[in-house]
């Protein structure tokens, strides 16, 4: 196998049996595919450069490079990118639940322990993004995607922008729903802070199926945003309310920070352990090869150590690209995350008596 996967003479996606479509975007289609050597589920957004200015394929281009730097169990993963003249094929995890827009229309308003599990989810999300120094700058419903286990996943990072240290943003950009007064209003922002406005507008969408500013006349909404004035339900919880509060502060420099949301009583209540500690933010991200998976390979018929050599060498091909959805499987699979690095360790001694080549 070579550092291309050996295929260059089949068609680019000879690797995925395509399926139906998912839904349309801006610049394509999204369908899903069986990823023909794991039987795996996958997510195919197909990009035709034709119709692809310069400028939106800047965007193309960020929306991977951002994508490529996140692994996190509540941020859809990027599996590989296959290019050719005329097609951008971006492979995806495939979230089958589809959108929790559409979650929230159909069941009407969430009571607060289920709003409270998303939004504990999409926080912590959010916080791995910053922490890889990624603004998503476009947090809604429309891009916080289901899975079959009812997991939300944040995706879309299509308006995410790298935060560079002493730069400011100033870009306008997502749906005005969303955004933030400094955001409208066209001043420099730091990032996360934009956020975590979105996100207050969120929790407030969940409990509710409504938003905090909403008006058919645009200047009547952005005046509404600015004043950072909106009105709770009677029937949301003081701790709810206190949390909205502090999210939606028209002053950035007062807004509640993502720290700080990790320590307020209301998103503490049933917070999972490893949200709570932030395991996972190691755990996902270990550069360290997950033995099990490469177990598993060998089984599916991989030479283990040709595997390990393209993934020492990052190259992508078959072996890393099936790797990568194999983990990606197995990670989403244990049942408690907390258990992840446990298990690698322990397995990690059983592979060197197995196969003891590792350099
Ligand atoms: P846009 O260009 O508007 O941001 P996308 O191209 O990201 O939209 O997505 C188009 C449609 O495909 C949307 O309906 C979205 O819900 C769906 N979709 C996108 N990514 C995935 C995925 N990983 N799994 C399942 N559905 C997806």
């Amino acid at each position: 196998m070579d550092e291309t996967g050996g295929n260059g003479s089949l068609p680019p996606l000879s690797n995925y049996r395509l399926g139906k479509t998912l839904g349309f975007g801006a610049f394509g289609k999204v369908k899903v595919a069986q990823h023909v050597l794991t039987g795996i589920k996958v997510a195919i957004k197909i990009l035709d450069r034709q119709s692809i200015n310069d400028s939106d394929g800047e965007r193309v281009r960020r929306e991977i490079k951002i994508m490529r730097l996140l692994s996190h169990p509540h941020i859809v993963r990027l599996y590989e990118v296959i290019e050719t003249q005329s097609t951008i094929y971006v492979v995806m995890e495939y979230m089958n639940s589809g959108e929790l827009f559409d979650y929230i229309t159909e069941n009407r308003r969430l009571d607060e322990n289920h709003a409270r599990h998303f939004f504990q989810q999409i926080i912590s999300g959010v916080e791995s993004c910053h922490l890889h120094l990624v603004v998503h700058r476009d947090l809604k419903p429309e891009n916080l995607l289901l899975d079959s286990k009812g997991n939300v996943k944040v995706a879309d990072f299509g308006l995410a922008n790298v935060m560079r240290d002493g730069h400011l943003l100033k870009t306008s950009c997502g749906s005005p729903n969303y955004a933030s007064p400094e955001v409208i209003s066209g001043h420099l922002y730091a990032g996360p802070e934009v956020d975590v406005w979105s996100c207050g507008v969120i929790l407030f969408a969940l409990l509710s199926n409504g938003l905090p500013f909403d008006d058919e006349i645009m200047t009547v909404l952005l005046a509404k945003i600015k004043s950072g004035i909106y009105t709770c339900p009677t029937y949301f919880s003081r701790g709810a309310r206190d949390l909205i509060r502090r999210m939606l502060t028209v002053d950035p420099v007062n807004r509640i920070t993502i720290p700080e949301i990790y320590r307020h009583p209301w998103f503490q209540i049933n917070l999972p352990r490893y949200i709570g500690d932030h395991s996972i933010n190691t755990s996902w991200s270990a550069r360290k090869v997950d033995v099990r998976v490469l177990e598993e390979m060998d089984v599916l018929g991989f030479n283990v150590q040709e595997v390990i050599g393209s993934l020492n060498n990052l190259w992508q091909n078959q072996a890393t690209v099936s790797y990568s959805i194999l983990l990606h499987r197995r990670l989403n699979n244990l049942s408690s995350h907390e258990d992840n690095l446990l298990g690698s360790l322990v397995t990690w001694t059983h592979f060197f008596c197995k196969y003891a080549f590792w350099n």
